[in-house]
């Protein structure tokens, strides 16, 4: 089964987020599992969280992730804004684990100025209190790539690496790779030989097998640029070519495709980009 999706919004309560994404055809689905620009949240009600596992078509889709909210940063200690980080990250992945949603994406951090080395230092050791505070949970963390925008951590394949090396429980870690991040943090998808190059070297370093998500997002932004602007598919800088090959690899097909492309709240564009991906795979029903 190809799993293909997009962001979907759950206004109205994250249930209504299955229909939404399978009326437009999605096998596959992000969502925010609360407001992703407020810092709190409590749990589900049963209701909700019922509502939502046991949706009658729930099982047309065939992953479902979270995204956590842009609030969160690890990449700093002993502020204010770190502690509310690790409560808020804590009550995401409560409500992920309500939903039953195995991986909660999220960006590494940011070291606001104190440098990568030390950036990273915060970011494994808050995952480690958070992996401590909360042993059972069977969500887990899906570490995203970035353009590498102002402080921003994870934006090398190196420093999502040496995140994974250096935590007590690698294991309940994974990586979500956004196509619009690495192209702005330098890594050149733009031809299928660029592709297959930026891939070999994620294998090389960071592991194929750790790879759970991909954005496929194209970028408004240059290559190498550090920004990052989500584009339509076949309107930005990386151009066709790259989403082609990631559609027809075969090391990729396991693994759930989500758009984060701009659209409207009829959702159009994101049936328009489903179509062209699917274009992309030979003899797909
Ligand atoms: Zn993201
Ligand atoms: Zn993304």
């Amino acid at each position: 089964m190809l799993l293909l999706g997009s962001h979907i919004s759950t206004q109205g309560g994250p249930s209504n987020a299955i229909e939404r994404a399978v009326h437009i055809g999605c096998t596959a689905m992000q969502i925010f599992v609360k407001n992703n620009m407020q810092w709190h949240a409590t749990p589900f009600t049963e209701a909700e969280a019922t509502a939502f596992t046991q949706h009658p078509l729930h099982n047309k889709l065939g992953a479902i992730v979270a995204h956590a909210g842009y609030l969160i940063n690890l990449g700093v200690e002993k502020t204010i804004n770190h502690e509310k980080s690790l409560l808020s990250l804590a009550q995401e992945l409560i409500r992920c684990e309500q939903l039953h949603i195995p991986f909660l994406v999220l960006h590494p951090g940011s070291h606001l100025g104190a440098g990568a080395a030390h950036g990273i230092r915060c970011v494994v050791e808050s995952l480690n209190q958070i992996h401590a505070d909360h042993p059972n949970l069977q969500v887990r963390i899906a570490l995203e790539t970035t353009a590498g925008q102002g402080s921003c951590l994870g934006s090398s394949f190196k420093e999502l690496a040496s995140i994974l090396e250096q935590v007590s429980s690698p294991d309940r870690l994974r990586i979500c790779l956004d196509t619009a991040h690495v192209f702005a943090a330098g890594y050149d998808l733009s031809s299928p030989q660029g592709a297959e190059k930026v891939f070999h070297e994620f294998d090389r370093i960071v592991g194929l097998h750790q790879l759970c998500v991909l954005h496929i997002n194209e970028s408004k932004a240059s290559l190498g640029s550090r920004v990052d602007r989500h584009d339509n598919l076949g309107q930005g800088k990386i151009g066709l070519e790259a989403f082609r090959w990631i559609m027809q690899a075969e090391e990729l097909a396991p693994i759930p495709k989500i758009l984060e492309t701009p659209k409207g709240k009829d959702l159009v564009e994101d049936v328009v980009a489903m179509k062209l991906l699917r274009s992309f795979i030979p003899n797909f029903l």
